[in-house]
């Protein structure tokens, strides 16, 4: 047996327990070693039974013989209760377990055990309720001691699974294996930071000497995952500075022609995150920069000015490099309504320069054709670009032919069948990642890549900017357009209702647009290093990470059952006189768009809705932004959801409902009322809530050591430099192999997006 047996063939452990292992992602000896625990039992001290009763109400450990032990029936309750009295030098205790009728068997008079468990008093005196147990062969030797008298890991538990039976499997492999794990921690990181090395730190993981060496090897697993991470997103760098992308010369002209032609003056954010793309996309160095500003900020027409130069700029004939003449663009939304808005927004915004822009989702084609070029204009009376629905085919023979300037789309973009004559920008909505491989598929083995724009509105902590992301450049929108006023948010305790619902009853009768969020249908939330609740996510280093889809499925249907019942109640009792719709993510795309429409247009008073609203969307004549249990949001969240409202110059109100009495969840919500700042929330958030709550972290499925070395500034710094000093002395770790092998390992799991 080695460190790459599978658990199956540990006799221990054999087939059953093996397939309980697996959906944590063990399948090793390896792994089950990189299983790590969730927090510890302070169980080290061992006091004589005699002091017992000054602890009434605590946890101690106690060690001695036991003298009597037996089960009883409580036919009542149908329980049984293991009674047992255990005596050490002076004195003795009574010990009560509930329902482990086995123990009467394992455990027998005259046997020594240590015993740690809460001191209670009942009828007949102090007794032990319910304590862990061991037997042992002396005194107070805590190396041979395993489920008591010493500090005592606790792993997140999961149906079949205790804690006491991983210790019982985990301690031996331990004493077996620890030694051959390899040290893939290259030598002058473990010296310069004093760390431990692999093997001492699995051991101190597991089975601490004491809190302190227990924070010694988190330490370690910290530093090392974020310094995994680290490599990773570095060497995409390096890989994709090799590469080279299409020159796209900056048009002064044409963009001074652009901004004259708004209705608005750019913020000056705006101007200076659009110089930096326009800048960026000068050079044959491929762009991949990331523009982050709130809901609202106005990252949408930055990002047109962008594709408008690429697609429309004077670029001199010398800047080509094999290019032809015309570029494209591609843009991709997270959904088919965000596609279809951006495709509306941007065909306005770009009516006027000749441009043919097409839209491509799942179902449908369309195209916005230049005024120019335009056959059935004389229909057209709106000063609106008119559009057409035109069959697939045809917008893709526009793609590869060229014709096609701009292609706005969702995933479908990427997709087999889509074909480019020379993309040379993608712009991504909200979807953050993209890797080199990804970016060279869109151009399918032309040598020259193209430039990449992500767009955010949501906040990133520095921390996560560094380690996340730190692959990308970063272009920040801070302000938001002057014409805003803030949206007044306010917290509605059950008692004020009815005045919220009659205040909002007279807006829409108004004419003002009103978003009802109903509340989040809660997942079990993944586990955090050192909490006790929430048991379903493993925490592991090599081995186990959250499924990235779990129980994905159920959650939308009771999403969709929330919002039934809340558009019943809001339709009936609460706002009979009112349009009320509701809108969920079963629904058709078709649907979903028709309602969005109706929405825009004032034909509906209130939506109700799942958190499908939360990204992008613009109804400038919603107002009122509504969420039922508000505390059920992350705050980054809930500014996503206020940012819905408050697109125009009249007064929005985002009403927070909440029941909750939990003073964590007020602070969190207080929070979100006195600041209107999206990076002050998200740091908020990660103070009050922890990593788990930074946005989108779930879905990476980053290790917990990491999750938690997030919110560590100087550690995410240090590993950051350490991981850059490897790389340039070694770009691609051939001195390093072990580190090398640890690495792929680690990128087969985490799955940034
Ligand atoms: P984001 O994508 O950052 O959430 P959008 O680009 O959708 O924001 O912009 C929101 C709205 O604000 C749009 O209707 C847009 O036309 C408008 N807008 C953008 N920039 C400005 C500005 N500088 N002044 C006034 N309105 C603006
Ligand atoms: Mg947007």
């Amino acid at each position: 047996m080695d460190l790459s047996t599978k658990v199956e063939y540990i006799p221990k452990i054999g087939i059953t327990y093996a397939k309980k292992l697996k959906k944590f992602g063990i399948k090793t000896v390896q792994d089950l070693l990189f299983y790590f625990p969730t927090r510890y039992d302070d169980f080290s001290k061992i006091i004589p039974i005699s002091e017992a009763r000054q602890k009434l109400k605590e946890t101690v450990c106690v060690q001695g013989v036991i003298t009597e032990i037996r089960n009883i029936k409580t036919f009542r309750k149908r329980m049984t209760i293991t009674e047992a009295v255990v005596e050490d030098q002076k004195s003795h205790i009574n010990v009560i377990w509930f329902n482990q009728p086995y123990l009467a068997k394992t455990l027998k008079e005259d046997d020594f055990v240590c015993l740690a468990g809460k001191v209670s008093l009942g009828k007949e005196g102090l007794y032990l309720n319910n304590p862990a147990y061991e037997k042992i062969n002396e005194f107070g030797k805590n190396e041979y001691l395993t489920h008591t008298g010493r500090i005592v890991p606790v792993y997140s538990e999961t149906r079949g699974l205790t804690s006491r039976w991983l210790r019982y499997v985990i301690k031996p492999l331990l004493y077996r294996f620890a030694e051959q794990v390899p040290e893939s921690l290259p030598f002058e990181i473990i010296r310069k930071f004093k760390f431990l090395p692999v093997n001492e730190a699995l051991w101190q993981l597991h089975f601490p000497d004491s809190f302190e060496h227990a924070d010694a090897a988190k330490a370690r697993f910290s530093f090392e995952e974020l310094f995994l991470i680290q490599l990773n997103v570095l060497k995409e760098k390096i890989k994709l500075m090799q590469k080279k992308s299409p020159a796209c010369p900056m048009d002064a002209g044409l963009m001074k022609k652009f901004t004259s032609s708004l209705p608005f003056k750019l913020t000056d954010s705006q101007k200076k995150s659009a110089f930096q793309i326009l800048k960026d996309l000068e050079k044959t160095v491929p762009m991949s920069r990331l523009l982050e500003g709130d809901v609202g900020s106005g990252k949408t027409v930055v990002a047109t000015m962008a594709a408008l130069n690429v697609v429309k700029g004077n670029h001199p004939a010398s800047a080509q490099k094999g290019y032809g003449e015309a570029k494209q663009v591609a843009f991709m939304a997270p959904t088919e309504i965000l596609a279809k808005q951006h495709f509306k927004s941007i065909s306005e915004l770009l009516s006027g320069f000749d441009v043919h822009i097409g839209l491509l989702t799942s179902k449908n084609a369309r195209i916005c054709e230049p005024r120019a070029h335009n056959i059935v204009s004389n229909i057209v009376s709106s000063g609106l670009p008119q559009t057409f629905e035109v069959s697939k085919k045809s917008l893709l023979e526009g793609t590869q032919n060229g014709q096609a300037d701009i292609i706005i789309g969702t995933h479908s973009l990427i997709q087999k069948g889509v074909e480019f004559k020379n993309l040379a920008l993608v712009v991504l909505d909200e979807q953050h990642r993209f890797g080199v491989e990804q970016r060279a598929k869109l151009t399918r083995g032309k040598k020259l890549i193209p430039h990449l724009l992500s767009m955010t509105a949501t906040p990133i902590p520095r921390t996560l900017a560094l380690t996340v992301y730190g692959d990308l450049d970063l272009s920040l929108i801070s302000e938001m357009p002057k014409n805003r006023k803030k949206v007044k948010t306010i917290i509605v305790n059950p008692n004020q209702r009815q005045q919220a619902y009659d205040f909002i009853e007279k807006e829409a009768k108004e004419g003002k647009g009103v978003f009802v969020i109903c509340p989040k249908i809660e997942s079990k939330k993944p586990n955090s290093l050192n909490s006790t609740d929430a048991p379903e996510k493993a925490v592991a280093f090599s081995g186990a990470f959250i499924p990235k889809n779990y129980n994905l499925k159920s959650l939308a249907m009771l999403e969709v059952k929330a919002v039934k019942d809340e558009y019943e109640r809001l339709s009936t009792k609460i706002f009979p006189d009112l349009r009320i719709t509701m809108l969920h993510g079963k629904m058709k795309a078709k649907e979903k768009e028709k309602i969005m429409i109706d929405f825009r247009n004032g034909e509906i008073d209130i939506l109700v809705s799942t958190s499908v609203v939360e990204v992008g969307v613009d109804v400038p004549r919603a107002t009122i932004m509504m969420i039922e249990g508000a505390e059920r949001f992350g705050l980054a969240q809930l500014h996503q959801f206020r940012g819905r409202v408050g697109r125009s110059d009249v007064q929005s109100y985002c009403f927070l409902f909440t029941t909750s009495p939990d003073q964590l969840n007020r602070k969190r919500l207080k929070a979100l009322v006195a600041s209107n700042n999206g990076f002050e929330l998200a740091q908020k958030d990660l103070e009050i809530r922890g990593p788990g709550s930074l946005y989108g972290t779930q879905q990476w499925g980053l290790p917990d050591m990491a999750m938690q070395g997030l919110s560590n500034i100087f550690l995410v710094e240090k590993t950051r430099a350490a991981a850059k000093e490897i790389l340039e002395k070694d770009p691609t770790l051939e001195h390093y192999p072990l580190l090398r092998e640890r690495l792929k390992q680690f990128e087969r799991r985490i799955h940034f997006e």
